[in-house]
């Protein structure tokens, strides 16, 4: 008992920490802080809790077995205990047959021994009476008196009369004798039965004995019970207040967690989101820096290539007088709406560094839109592509040939010979076109050079 209270005790005090400051500790807990210590602490008590639980269960069930069996022995010995005072009721009922038999049997004894002494009594009257009244008595013959004949004769009456008081008294005698046999068979009976009960009360008290120690054994495990039954209801008390304790735990855990989470992914979109700015401006820097480099290449080239062009122009120049008897091709426009050289492309797939100047005709009407050759020559090739849309080259010799694009019709075929000033085209605007122009070219050795440099222009200015 005293260690079972001990127990409960450190039970209680395992738990204290959790069970009775629960809330506050619950309240104070810092959320970076884990719970999972405590949860396994809880577990290994609650477990160990179990464990106990289990083993005074174990031990309840060995004491309710224990109880039944003491109650199957005192049921047992209770019905024995009944046989035994039903056994004594029937001796009982015996003995007071047999001790009513006795007494009948002492008044018929008495009433017996009565009728004997009566009998004797009349017969001792009648024998004196015979000796006073007879004429020879028995009496006088024995003391020499009267014959002996007639002492014979009276001898032989008497002795007739004295057989028949005899035969009476020997049946009485024997009748007594009998009632008295019987009487003393009684008695011994009697006694018998007596020593049987006796003995029979005996055995009972012994009996009772014994059941009211068992009863005392039953109370006392019954008590003990009781105070197991009280520290196995405690047990289950203090392991659904620690499954209780521990879901808390594991639900402030699992929160715990939950924000760890949230605090961790802000962290890392933060991070992402830092280093996805560091490229964007990395890569910005660098599409800044290669258009620099490129734009300052280009210009270089292009410098390069224009140095290149007027060495060769001026070099062709004198070998090609035609250049300076070149015509305006456009006789009704001098709008150059785009100029050699390098620019924003007007149209989307329009080249960056113009080959050619263009020649704006949309103010005009269809009649006035005519385009005429510059010089005399070969025509060397009319077609349509995606960009020029109609063209015309002109082939006038000595590496000159010049372009005529963007026509809304051509009047002239390969092969064909034309004048300085003869009508080949309508300017119009097929091709990468954002209006009906002119895109006029001159080339020379394969290689495109500012029309302005070979033509009078002066006149439209
Ligand atoms: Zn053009």
């Amino acid at each position: 008992m005293r260690k079972k209270l001990v127990v409960i005790f450190c039970i209680c005090f395992m738990l204290g920490l959790g069970v009775l400051a629960g809330t506050s500790y619950f309240a104070n807990a810092d959320t970076t802080e884990s719970y999972q210590d405590e949860i396994d602490a809880a577990k290994a008590a609650k477990e160990q809790l179990e464990k106990e639980r289990a083993e005074l269960e174990a031990k309840l069930e060995g004491l309710y077995q224990q109880t039944e069996d003491m109650n199957a022995y005192i049921e047992n010995m209770d019905k024995q205990y009944m046989e035994l005072m039903y056994s004594i009721e029937e001796l009982e009922a015996d003995i007071a047959e047999h001790e009513e038999k006795l007494k009948e049997t002492q008044e018929l004894l008495a009433q017996v021994k009565n009728q004997e002494a009566e009998q004797y009594d009349t017969m001792k009257k009648r024998i004196k009476y015979l000796y006073e009244n007879g004429e020879t008595s028995f009496l006088d013959v024995l003391f020499g008196k009267g014959s002996l004949t007639d002492m014979l004769n009276e001898m032989e009456y008497r002795a007739a009369i004295t057989e028949y008081d005899n035969g009476l008294l020997e049946r009485y005698n024997a009748t007594k004798l009998q009632v008295q046999n019987t009487e003393a068979l009684l008695i011994a009976q009697l006694e018998e039965f007596n020593a049987i009960k006796e003995t029979r009360e005996f055995e009972l008290a012994q009996l009772d004995e014994l059941i009211q120690a068992k009863a005392n054994e039953l109370e006392a495990l019954a008590a003990s019970i009781g105070v197991d039954e009280e520290m196995l209801f405690t047990y289950w008390d203090e392991i659904v207040t620690m499954g209780a304790d521990i879901e808390e735990l594991e639900r402030l855990e699992a929160e715990r967690i939950a924000e760890e989470e949230r605090k961790r992914k802000e962290e890392e979109e933060r991070l992402r989101r830092e280093e996805e700015e560091r490229k964007r401006r990395e890569e910005e820097e660098r599409k800044r820096r290669e258009e620099e480099l490129r734009k300052i290449a280009e210009e270089e080239e292009r410098k390069k290539r224009e140095e290149e062009l007027r060495r060769q122009a001026e070099a062709e120049l004198k070998n090609n007088q035609n250049l300076e008897n070149m015509l305006w091709p456009v006789p009704m426009s001098g709008r150059i709406t785009s100029d050699y050289g390098y620019r924003n492309a007007p149209v989307n797939g329009a080249s960056t560094f113009h080959q050619g100047i263009d020649i704006g005709v949309g103010n005009l009407s269809r009649a006035n839109r005519g385009v005429v050759a510059a010089l005399a020559g070969t025509v060397i090739e009319t077609g349509y592509s995606r960009s020029g849309g109609n063209y015309i080259y002109i082939d006038h010799g000595n590496g000159l040939v010049t372009r005529y694009l963007h026509a809304y019709k051509i009047y002239v075929k390969e092969g064909q010979y034309v004048e300085r000033g003869e009508e080949i085209m309508e300017a119009g605007s097929t091709g990468y076109s954002s209006g009906p122009h002119l895109h006029f070219g001159v080339w020379i050795n394969g290689v495109s050079m500012d029309p302005l440099l070979y033509i009078d222009y002066s006149d439209w200015q």
